[in-house]
């Protein structure tokens, strides 16, 4: 359930806009068309809705409980840097603002005015999602993400992330990495990254165990720990004479298996790389850092993105997509393929997007089978709507396997 519905009031009946098989036990699974009831609120007054709606944007809106009139309802819409506030009448079982036009519940009257502002300052656009340290813990509260930190031992650095330390720790006897963040500020990215990762279970995905929010502002995602660190690392540490190609092909299926469930599910990862892939005690290489992941088709800053692993279009344009992604699983390929070798070897980082706009395209690394290459080039087109899928390049690779086994 989205955090959205935290900051809609009790009693509010919505229609599923998708499907929700759960991602644990706790979750309520849902269908598309299923009505929902929100059981739980969180109180907004009239001055909280505004910094909620802060800053503008005209057309996101949220609807709290009226504080003027108890039992109505209040709609809060930014327009042209003012927040609007219309209260909603609950008469004979019905709601209305303007006496005109009644609806049967507020999902109803949301759509309604989603399609046309009818007499509102704006139609509405973009609910306003519940954000913050406060509402995130409740959230994950709520959905039975939070874990006890009294259960939790923190044992040794075993990294340094974006954000701060990553520990290994022991969690109810069972070892888990833990990362950690004491600065309030970047609380939120790594609340993002944890709220995705909520919402996703593959084999192929380091799995989220937790979140622990302390009071004091504390914060710790706790995932399965992978004993044999990035994929990256890996590959440098064991080199060519270690690492035979069955290895390197299980490794590039791994990632494309996950990559074709995120494609599924309508997920971009953003920042595909051999360093954001770990490898577990049992040599699965997994997917992890979903910090910018990001549900299909949104935009982002470019500023501060990784420009060698990037699709020409996501750099230029913003223009990320699961075909962004596919261009950098050919980066990653080519990674794993020449043993965690940094990409474009030799060429100036400031030349790098200028010769691949013009169509350069990296050679072979050594000893790359040459149907890995093809692969790679695949996913290197400048027209993003050439490259194949995750579910293409899985079955090539599956190819490339079978045939490798019968030499
Ligand atoms: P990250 O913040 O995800 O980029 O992590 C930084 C480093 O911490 C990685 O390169 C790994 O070496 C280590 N690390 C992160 N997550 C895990 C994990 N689940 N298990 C083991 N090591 C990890």
């Amino acid at each position: 359930m989205s955090a959205i519905q935290a900051a809609w009031p009790s009693g509010t009946e919505c229609i599923a806009k998708y499907n929700f098989h759960g991602t644990a036990e706790q979750d309520l699974p849902f269908c598309k068309g299923d009505v929902l009831t929100i059981v739980a609120v969180t109180k907004i007054t009239r001055e909280q809705a505004e910094r909620l709606l802060y800053p503008p944007e005209t057309g996101l809106f949220l609807v709290r409980e009226s504080t003027n009139y108890p039992g109505d309802y209040t709609l809060c819409v930014s327009c042209d840097g003012k927040v609007e506030h219309y209260r909603i009448m609950y008469h004979s079982s019905k709601l209305s603002i303007d006496e005109e036009v009644y609806f049967e519940n507020l999902m109803q009257l949301v759509e309604h005015y989603t399609s046309d502002a009818d007499g509102l300052c704006t139609r509405l656009i973009k609910p306003k999602v519940m954000e913050g340290t406060v509402a995130a813990q409740d959230e994950f509260y709520r959905s039975g993400w939070a874990l006890n930190m009294k259960e939790l031992k923190l044992l040794q650095t075993i990294g340094k992330g974006e954000f701060g330390d990553v520990m290994l720790g022991d969690y109810r006897g069972n070892k888990v990495a833990v990362k950690c963040i004491k600065n309030d500020a970047t609380a939120q990215a790594f609340l993002a990254e944890a709220s995705v990762m909520t919402q996703l279970r593959h084999s192929n995905l380091v799995q989220l165990l937790g979140v622990i929010v302390e009071e004091k502002g504390g914060l710790y995602i706790v995932t399965e720990y992978m004993a044999k660190g990035s994929l990256v690392d890996y590959l440098r540490s064991r080199g060519r004479s270690v690492l035979g190609g069955d290895c390197l092909l299980k490794f590039s299926l791994d990632v494309c298996e996950a990559m074709e469930y995120l494609e599924g599910n309508n997920f971009v990862h953003r920042d595909l790389a051999a360093r954001n892939v770990l490898v577990s005690e049992d040599n699965v290489a997994k997917v992890s850092d979903f910090g910018l992941t990001k549900e299909a088709s949104s935009t982002q800053d470019t500023g501060k993105l990784p420009v060698k692993w990037t699709a020409p279009e996501a750099l230029r344009e913003k223009k990320f997509s699961t075909k962004s992604d596919v261009w950098s699983f050919g980066i990653l390929l080519w990674e794993i393929y020449s043993f965690g070798r940094v990409p474009y070897p030799r060429i100036p980082l400031k030349d790098v997007v200028p010769r691949v706009e013009k169509g350069y395209k990296m050679d072979a690394p050594d000893g790359c089978p040459p149907a890995v290459y093809e692969v790679m080039k695949n996913c290197w087109h400048l027209d993003a709507a050439t490259r194949p899928s995750f579910l293409q390049l899985r079955e090539q690779l599956e190819r490339i396997k079978t045939h490798e086994m019968r030499l």
